[in-house]
């Protein structure tokens, strides 16, 4: 049998509408912290294998159905394709509804880990703002959908690499406003999901700029990976406004 640890390690969700920020936090994490990062496309993109046999998604937006991801999510953390030691697990942008939530959490308790979330949250105004500034480089980067930072002289073009940079296909406004529609019907399902199997919960308020709200998240993680459970006493955060 295999043994745990005596302070359980974490697996933290990251989620949030489109635009608020859980790329550009998650990214930030894992230059400071010994984290490791589970991201469903590029779990989805390294082993395909894990979808072999499933038809595929019907599911507009490009969205995993409900039955791949609960192979994406056995295969990789319980068939340990998902290389990861005791450090804790931030999941970005996963998992995007409350089913996904419940087979997330029945992962976590055969690993062992401690679920926690942590939801970044912004006005809709700020959201449509950033989704419209933000751009990413298709030459460099392993993923394609991480924002790209500018160059200082030339704000079209990429920093690393010089290359032109686009919008995000996803990111014109008319599938903007789909995906955000989608998360917010979503979100509240997956908050009380969350309170029905005591998940701790925390928000962020994301309307700061980004390296505020790093800084920000970096401390709610330091509470999420804390031993001592103080986080406990937090109470849930209702419905957004
Ligand atoms: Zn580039």
């Amino acid at each position: 049998m295999r043994s745990h640890p005596a302070s359980p390690q974490s697996m933290i969700a990251v989620i949030g509408p489109p635009g608020s920020g859980k790329t550009t936090v998650v990214t930030a994490l894992a230059a400071h912290e010994r984290v490791s990062v589970f991201r469903l496309r590029e779990a989805v993109r390294r082993c395909p294998d894990l979808l072999a046999g499933l038809p595929p998604s019907t599911v507009p937006l490009g969205w995993v159905s409900d039955e791949a991801v609960v192979k994406v999510l056995r295969g990789m953390f319980l068939e340990h394709r998902f290389p990861t030691g005791d450090e804790p697990i931030l999941l970005d942008n996963f998992p995007g509804t409350a089913s996904q939530l419940r087979h997330l959490a029945s992962i976590a308790t055969s690993l062992g880990r401690r679920l926690s979330i942590l939801e970044l949250r912004a006005t809709a105004a700020t959201l449509a703002v950033r989704v419209a500034a933000r751009r990413v480089c298709r030459r460099c980067g392993p993923d394609r959908h991480a924002p790209a930072r500018p160059a200082a002289s030339d704000p079209a073009r990429c920093a690393r690499c010089g290359g032109e940079l686009k919008r995000r296909d996803t990111d014109n406004p008319h599938i903007h406003a789909l995906r955000l529609a989608r998360y917010q019907r979503n979100r509240p399902k997956i908050a009380a999901a969350a309170t029905r199997l005591h998940i701790p919960h925390l928000v962020l308020h994301a309307g700061h700029c980004a390296p505020v709200v790093s800084r920000l998240a970096r401390h709610l993680v330091a509470v999420l990976t804390d031993p001592a459970p103080a986080y406990r006493a937090a109470s849930h955060p209702g419905s957004p406004k």
